[in-house]
């Protein structure tokens, strides 16, 4: 049952909706309800300790902390402390191993040169020369920006596993650039705040969703309970937009994934958080060795947990992750976007699931505060759209 004189409901206990109860219930002094079909709060960032190794887990993936907003990082620093972790990514191809962004150290090992900074510019350039006219798909425009045997080696056979289709299938706009380094700096990210969370996501995410008028309960949908939710009531919906209308326009389409997780005899099996497989032959895209992300906890025992991604095509019921961003789904999404404006006004969807959009943590933080600060503009009377 929900209360009579519910105010504010929040669907999802991801990082949109935590930010957004927690503004509601701190900043504006009103109590929130906040639902998840989950049996936990922090949606895809959650964490947990493996009982058998002690090691801190991630249960969908990988997930670093990494920020150029400078509200973003003052807003999550209120929550945790973050060490000062930085990200490295490696890629394997045919048995020899490359560290990623590709840059100077990956193009010289794969050709076997040892080229200087103020050469690399002119060598891809050379590399990409051979493609002419317009890029009518992925492949043809991942070769104009890098080259053919770049792109063979670490495009690919990456792209066919994560996308479930080959490269000239996809569209050329799905990328706008790949970033080819001129440099041996090998960090993944190049945001000014970059860490983990220093005792873990679960912790953060208790501490978020942590306040007396916020009350969260877990293993319940929103299908449970919307036909009980009082009409005043404002909704904040960070579930699917297709599953809000029962697919009535069609499925919008993503990509799931599943891990496998196992517990290695090694003090370190891949001897880095994030390994790549970049060919095709290899049916899992990366694997993931979490206590490589807490260097600061020591070697954290003999034995390590590694966890296997695989991709696939979401079927009903699976776990939705990775928007399919062709023209046919953005056009979907737009119907519902237009069927929400006109149907549902007391909802506001965001987020990545609500709102169909890969979205890193940043953004998604970055979005719920605008979206917050429009819910307060309202309340004085000011007229807004939903950021
Ligand atoms: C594999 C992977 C790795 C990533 N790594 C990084 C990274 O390293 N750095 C980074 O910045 N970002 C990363 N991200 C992005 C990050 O996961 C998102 O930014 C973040 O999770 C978005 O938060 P959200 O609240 O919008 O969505 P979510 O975290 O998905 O939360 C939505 C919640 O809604 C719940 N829900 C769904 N349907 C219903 C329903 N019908 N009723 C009730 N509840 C429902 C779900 O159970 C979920 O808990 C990664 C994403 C993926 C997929």
């Amino acid at each position: 049952m929900l209360p009579r004189d519910l105010k504010y409901l929040v669907v999802g206990a991801g990082l949109w909706g935590g930010v957004l109860a927690e503004r509601i219930a701190s900043a504006l002094g009103e109590r929130v309800l906040v639902i998840d079909r989950r049996t936990h709060i922090g949606g895809n960032c959650h964490s947990f300790v493996d009982p058998d190794t002690g090691i801190e887990c991630h249960a969908y993936g990988t997930h670093v902390f990494h920020t150029a907003i400078p509200r973003v990082w003052e807003y999550v620093s209120r929550f945790t402390r973050f060490t000062p972790y930085r990200h490295k990514v490696l890629t394997e191809h045919r048995g020899r191993v490359y560290p990623l962004p590709v840059g100077l150290a990956a193009i010289n090992m794969f050709y076997g040169l040892n080229l200087r900074p103020y050469e690399v510019s002119d060598f891809i350039r050379r590399e990409a020369a051979a493609s002419a006219g317009d890029p009518a798909d992925l492949e043809e425009k991942a070769v104009s920006l890098i080259g053919r045997p770049l792109y063979e080696a670490f495009v690919k056979g990456y792209t066919q596993k994560q996308w479930g289709r080959e490269p000239r299938e996809l569209p050329a706009d799905i990328i706008s650039r790949l970033p080819v380094r001129a440099d041996y700096n090998t960090d993944y990210f190049s945001d000014p705040w970059q860490g983990m969370p220093k005792q873990g996501y679960a912790a953060m995410f208790d501490r978020l969703f942590r306040h007396p008028l916020i009350e969260v309960r877990t293993g319940l949908a929103y299908a449970d309970i919307a036909g009980d939710v009082p009409p005043a009531c404002t909704i904040f919906y960070s579930a699917p937009l297709d599953e809000l209308f029962g697919y009535a326009l069609g499925p919008l389409e993503w990509r799931g994934l599943r891990f496998e997780r196992d517990i290695l005899p090694y003090r370190d099996a891949q001897g880095t958080a994030v390994l790549n497989q970049a060919d095709a032959e290899i049916p899992w895209t990366r694997a993931h060795e979490f206590k490589h992300l807490h260097p600061e906890r020591g070697p954290q025992g003999t034995r390590t947990v590694v966890a296997r991604e695989y991709s696939h095509a979401c079927q009903g019921g699976d776990d939705p992750y990775y928007p399919v961003n062709t023209p046919q789904n953005q056009s979907l999404q737009s119907k519902y976007r237009a069927r929400l404006a006109a149907e549902m006004p007391n909802i506001v969807a965001g987020g990545r699931l609500g709102g169909y959009r890969y979205l890193d943590m940043d953004k998604t933080v970055d979005e719920a505060l605008g979206v917050f600060e429009t819910l307060r503009a309202r309340k004085t009377g000011e007229d807004g759209a939903w950021a």
